[in-house]
């Protein structure tokens, strides 16, 4: 059981109401006692935004930031938004629109250094960045790097937390280097959709049981996530806005209380400096 003192974050998923269910998703969320959510904005070309500059990008984050406002006045707790640029879009820019590896990179830095305008304003929460979970060649994989590491010198002038999407596997520590090179703590580096176990970067974990279990056993920081896409052409693709309060009572129920108050409250102070509980007002 999830009692009324319990923050339930969902540390990254996406809300659409323009295309999709938007509200009525966090509205499914509260009703099963989720609080917080960490909303990330959709990859830009899913909004019809080509970006061909930085500025291009302002459009997708102001709408995020709407939305944000919109979920916060539903839940218990509140939203944060966390902003950046896809790193699938390097492939979009390169083998559909013709641009260099070099002249994408500058685009996405670019949509980061926009990004990271919003978090030095106050508006946003963290960065969001990353690179290519699948095969690309040696130029674009270099060209993605750079981009992530722009998001890592950001993230340290800014003292924020950077959200990685990035390829599967359990070490991470490269990355982590880099991180710290840059001035960034690894334990500002969060690795979205990842399994139980991770060298390197904080978890967030998807919301599979297996993984999940794997991460409270570990007993290292972590947090949970679903990755809801909120995409009407995908209806079944990802775990559904109520999967990590489910996930979170299932874990009660099975013994997991420390977990979950890794997961929910000192995890999500530590990475992000958010404290889950003040914020917190069930009726
Ligand atoms: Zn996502």
């Amino acid at each position: 059981m999830i009692d009324d003192e319990t923050p339930v974050l969902d540390n990254h998923l996406h809300l659409d109401p323009d295309n999709h269910r938007g509200i009525d998703a966090v509205r499914d969320f509260v009703r099963v006692d989720g609080t917080h959510m960490l909303v990330v904005n959709k990859p830009s070309w899913h909004l019809g935004v080509e970006a061909d500059e930085g500025e291009d990008f302002r459009p997708v984050f102001e709408r995020t930031l709407e939305i944000v406002a919109d979920a916060s006045a539903e839940l218990p707790g509140r939203a944060w938004p966390v902003l950046g640029v896809h790193p699938g879009l390097i492939s979009r820019l390169v083998d559909e629109r013709g641009y260099a590896p070099e002249e994408a990179r500058e685009i996405m830095q670019g949509g980061i250094d926009v990004a990271a305008e919003y978090v030095e304003s106050g508006d946003a929460l963290a960065l969001k960045s990353g690179r290519p979970h699948y095969e690309v060649t040696d130029d674009v994989w270099a060209a993605s790097n750079a981009v992530m590491r722009r998001a890592f010198e950001r993230g340290a002038d800014l003292d924020c937390a950077v959200q990685l999407h990035a390829e599967g596997g359990e070490d991470l520590t490269e990355v982590t280097e880099w991180a710290e090179a840059a001035g960034l703590p690894a334990h500002k580096v969060v690795k979205h959709y990842a399994g139980g176990r991770l060298e390197g970067p904080i978890p967030s974990v998807i919301g599979e049981k297996d993984e999940l279990e794997r991460a409270a056993e570990r007993g290292e920081p972590f947090l949970m996530e679903t990755d809801y896409i909120d995409d009407p052409d995908r209806p079944g693709a990802v775990l559904g806005p109520k999967t990590v309060p489910r996930r979170v009572a299932w874990l009660l129920e099975n013994g997991y209380d420390d977990a979950i108050r890794n997961a929910h409250v000192e995890t999500p102070k530590r990475v992000y400096g958010i404290d889950t509980e003040s914020t917190l007002e069930r009726a």
